[in-house]
């Protein structure tokens, strides 16, 4: 077992900082703006030993603390006022190991970060759709990435999380080494602990297949059941995501989105090696075929490009922003259900549908508490913090309501409220024994996303 001790060496709230000064607004910085990061006080670690200070500190002061990575899901868990934050951006290079395609990952990266560092060896990783998500908060999340049909959730692809536990230990969590918390920490909503390493599996992708594919609004209702048709039968090395745009015209934007509301169809089909090529061209040809043939598109960038590509191809705005979003597994939506959805989602950003199925809804041997989504679809709608969003994101909660499995992707819950459910009682009860185990102050107790009891009328838990 990989086991050390070290004897925290701060007193009072240090090494936390107070609001006004340089550390606590670095440590502050968040990617969501809608909501208040207000803690008592922050720091940053950029060390192993900075975080076990931290955790110790913390422990004295009797004040709850929280982590934070980038901010991505700074309303997830609840309001801050009142703990201590501590965002870990631990120094050091990401280890790659061609032999054994594994990278170990200091805490702190996002995929933007990691994927520089693995290309050049030929592998890739299964990041998500954004480059400036953080690589630990999205593991822990489960982890949807556009080669999730081909190699299932990220989260399976986690070999060790090592971490800092309430007491200041640091414990490497993996197959072999605290089984059951390794099992926990892959989607069980946090409170275990500061993270402070992941090592992950890396992929040998040689090239995607990959773009956007934009139409207009107006021909969004005939072609998206063309769509999800092809979803049904459409093979595991391709994931894709449809999504209804309403963009506001910002300089950098393709001028097929900016300022004007648009369906588009982005994803990756992976070729594995170079003679999986011609076959990758061929299923992006057997799903953009018919459709190009329904309604042509104003833009149309797909095709065979070099895995590093793909972070950029779903244009997640890159800075922060105040937003508010909805989620859900959802089952195949009937045809009619489409015009109703584009009227109920008007004024979002962005209304998405992405494709699950393939090794996604296949559990891995040893996975963690959400190793699979058995769902066929995941909706995430998104417009900005308001009334308004909040009114447009339950009407189109209300269309989908008919096909709400009761089950939720952990990662993308932004907040507390949000119906959310990701696994049984059973397993919840198992998830909270091993919490009470690894922290039984409740020092993290404040960092636990909520799974919330069945929502009425939404499906069963
Ligand atoms: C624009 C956008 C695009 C996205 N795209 C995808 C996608 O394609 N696929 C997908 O699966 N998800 C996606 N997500 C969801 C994303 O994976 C989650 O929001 C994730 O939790 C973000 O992690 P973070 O560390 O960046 O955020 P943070 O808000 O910093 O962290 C979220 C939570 O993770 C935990 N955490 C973070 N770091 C640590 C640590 N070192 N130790 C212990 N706990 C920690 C904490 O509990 C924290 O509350 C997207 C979100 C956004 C906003």
């Amino acid at each position: 077992m990989t086991t050390a001790t070290a004897a925290p060496t701060a007193t009072g709230l240090a090494p936390f900082s107070p609001p006004g000064t340089a550390d606590h607004a670095a440590a502050t910085a968040a990617y969501q703006l809608a909501e208040p990061v207000d803690p008592v006080a922050a720091t940053t670690a950029r060390s192993v030993q900075d975080v076990v200070d931290a955790v110790g500190a913390a422990a004295r002061s009797g004040l709850p603390l929280r982590v934070s990575t980038t901010g991505h899901a700074a309303g997830r868990t609840g309001p801050l006022a009142g703990s201590l934050l501590l965002r870990p951006l631990l120094d050091g290079p990401v280890r790659v190991d061609p032999r054994t395609r594994t990278a170990r990952i200091p805490a702190g990266r996002t995929w933007g970060e990691v994927l520089p560092e693995v290309l050049p060896h030929g592998l890739t990783a299964l990041h998500g759709s954004s480059p400036t998500v953080g690589v630990v908060g999205y593991l822990l999340g489960g982890g949807v990435s556009f080669y999730g049909r081909r190699y299932g959730l990220a989260a399976n692809a986690v070999r060790s999380l090592t971490l800092v536990l309430a007491d200041g230990r640091v414990v490497e969590a993996s197959a072999d080494e605290h089984p059951e918390l390794f099992w926990a920490l892959r989607g069980g909503g946090g409170g275990f602990g500061v993270v402070v390493e992941a090592e992950v599996e890396l992929l040998p992708v040689h090239a995607v297949v990959t773009g956007r594919a934009v139409w207009d609004v107006a021909d969004a209702a005939r072609l998206a059941p063309v769509w999800q048709a092809w979803t049904r039968t459409a093979p595991p090395e391709v994931s894709t995501s449809l999504r209804v745009l309403d963009l506001p015209p910002l300089p950098g934007l393709p001028a097929s989105l900016a300022g004007r509301r648009a369906l588009v169809l982005d994803g990756a089909v992976t070729a594995t090696t170079a003679a999986d090529l011609p076959a990758a061209r061929r299923t992006a040809e057997d799903l953009l075929g018919p459709l190009r043939a329904l309604a042509a598109p104003v833009e149309d960038t797909w095709a065979p490009a070099p895995p590093g590509a793909l972070a950029h191809v779903h244009l997640d705005p890159p800075d922060p922003v105040a937003f508010r979003s909805g989620t859900a597994l959802v089952g195949e939506l009937d045809d009619a259900d489409w015009p109703e959805l584009l009227d109920a989602a008007a004024g979002l950003v962005s209304l998405e549908l992405r494709q699950l199925g393939g090794a996604i809804a296949r559990p891995p041997n040893a996975g963690g508490v959400v190793d699979r989504f058995a769902a066929p679809l995941l909706h995430y709608a998104v417009g900005p913090a308001g009334a308004a969003t909040s009114e447009r994101l339950a009407a189109v909660r209300e269309v989908l309501r008919p096909h709400l499995t009761g089950r939720t992707a952990p990662g993308f819950v932004d907040r507390p409220d949000q119906p959310q459910r990701s696994y049984d009682d059973e397993t919840r009860a198992r998830v909270e024994g091993v919490r009470l185990a690894v922290d039984p102050g409740g020092l993290f107790a404040g960092d636990v996303a909520v799974v919330r009891d069945r929502v009425r009328g939404e499906g069963r838990g």
